[in-house]
């Protein structure tokens, strides 16, 4: 709990640092976490105190808080080349093998891959990188993003207007021509009566007549998550990707996987497609990529886009792009680690293996009155708190439902997220059976208890 001395480190937080994506009321009431260490799948605060972290920090600390052959890569690497670009033709021996790898691992037999800092610089640059390309080929006017509602693809101005959250408005955003279509929520959205095949085709309508209405030729790319992770862990409604994908390809629109949750084991395969079967033409790959040892995100493009975006590049000269950290060695060291780690040393093989343990937990809350659905893909999912299970009325906003749930299990050493009416969980990937059990032990305590306060 919050410490209210001028020098506690609660004080200090709230004094010089602005908090993103924080209930400030909250935040002044309960002070920060402020955390210090890690260990294994634990976090530990400047008062001591152990937490489960079932968020896996971001999503992204999949191999725990202090896996010891990450640190020694990133170590070795620090100590051998410490930082380059990879502007003017330049790059470090790391960056090459990184590349080769995520081919390798991509569902690609052949492609190219361009690196930033983050998910969302990623999504950016694939963005401008469709802009570049329709260019060259002489669509200029191809320009139009479509992606979904309820869909997160990041912050900057271009992934925040990719992004399909009210509070964007926040910012006088979307831009124009990023066009948010239905969100594959099949329990949320389904109508009445409406059987979840029949809601699939009509959002595969939605799609095609958007298509006819906007001008197939005035639209870039479609953006899709496979599972939506920051918009409540929404898997897709059965035969959600089979319905889209032909229609995008019939109009010659690619189809970029957001994998920056799902890459890297998350949903029990290596890539979220793979899991829903489908096809991208490029893939975007961030958080887990690193085991989230280092920022680094990773525009991994398909043959057929490699080429026309390289064609494009010749034509122009160059590809006008890149930040100044992009494929930074140690990044790259790090990378190929966290790949070898989550795919060789049993990560994802523990995903799949604990899969069943974790959706009989949820599924085991869910029967609770005010548990409207639990979801989920492999090790990520959520519990929906409703007022009404019947109707799906959710609770008044004012309730703070999720928020007062998570805040419980804070206090209870288990950290998870609110988002919405949800609860998410997206545990490491190196958890074991026990602290599964633990966790949903844990939040089922705090179920009841705030189920019962809010009556
Ligand atoms: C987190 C996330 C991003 C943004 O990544 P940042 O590194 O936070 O910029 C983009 N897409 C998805 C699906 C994400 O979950």
């Amino acid at each position: 709990m919050r410490d209210d001395a001028p020098n506690s480190w609660e004080s200090r937080a709230d004094a010089h640092s602005l908090y993103g994506f924080t209930d400030l009321p909250t935040i002044h009431d309960r002070g920060a976490v402020v955390l210090t260490h890690g260990q294994g799948p634990y976090v530990f605060d400047v008062h001591g105190r152990r937490y489960f972290d079932a968020n896996s920090g971001l999503w992204n600390m999949v191999a725990g808080f202090d896996h010891p052959g990450l640190i020694a890569a990133a170590q070795a690497q620090y100590a051998r080349f410490p930082g380059y670009h990879a502007f003017f033709g330049r790059m470090s021996d790391q960056t090459v093998m990184l590349s080769e790898k995520l081919i390798e691992v991509s569902p690609f037999d052949r492609g190219r891959v361009f690196y930033t800092n983050s998910g969302s610089e990623a999504n950016d640059t694939m963005v401008k990188a469709l802009w570049f390309m329709h260019a060259a080929e002489g669509n200029p006017q191809r320009r139009k993003i479509l992606t979904r509602v309820n869909a997160y693809h990041g912050v900057t101005a271009v992934s925040a207007s990719m992004t399909g959250k009210p509070y964007n408005a926040a910012f006088g955003l979307p831009l124009p021509g990023f066009l948010h279509l239905g969100c594959p929520h099949y329990w949320r959205f389904g109508r009445p009566g409406e059987s979840e095949a029949e809601f699939t085709t009509r959002l595969g309508r939605e799609l095609e007549a958007t298509i006819i209405k906007e001008g197939a030729d005035t639209i870039a790319g479609f953006f899709a998550e496979p599972v939506m992770g920051a918009g409540g862990v929404i898997p897709p409604s059965a035969g959600y990707f089979q319905t889209i994908a032909p229609i995008l390809r019939k109009y010659g629109i690619p189809l970029i996987s957001d994998e920056v949750i799902c890459g890297f084991g998350r949903t029990g395969s290596t890539w979220g497609c793979e899991s829903y079967g489908f096809m991208p033409d490029a893939i975007i790959s961030s958080k887990n990529i690193t085991a989230g040892f280092f920022p680094m995100g990773a525009v991994i493009l398909g043959p057929e886009l490699s080429d026309r975006i390289q064609a494009a590049s010749e034509l122009f000269e160059e590809f006008p792009h890149g930040f100044t950290a992009s494929g930074h060695p140690v990044g790259c060291a790090i990378a190929l680690k966290a790949i070898d780690v989550v795919m060789n040393e049993g990560l994802i093989d523990n995903v799949r293996a604990l899969t069943p343990r974790f959706e009989a937990g949820l599924a085991r809350l869910a029967e609770h009155p005010n548990i409207g659905e639990w979801r989920g893909k492999g090790l990520m999912g959520a519990l929906e708190a409703v007022q009404d299970k019947e109707t799906k009325t959710p609770f008044p906003g004012h309730l703070s439902v999720s928020e007062r749930i998570a805040n419980t299990c804070t206090d209870h050493g288990l950290i998870c997220r609110p988002l919405g009416q949800s609860i998410v969980l997206c545990p490491p990937f190196i958890t074991t059976p026990a602290q599964i059990d633990e966790m949903f032990e844990k939040l089922e305590a705090a179920l009841k208890k705030v189920f019962t306060e809010v009556g």
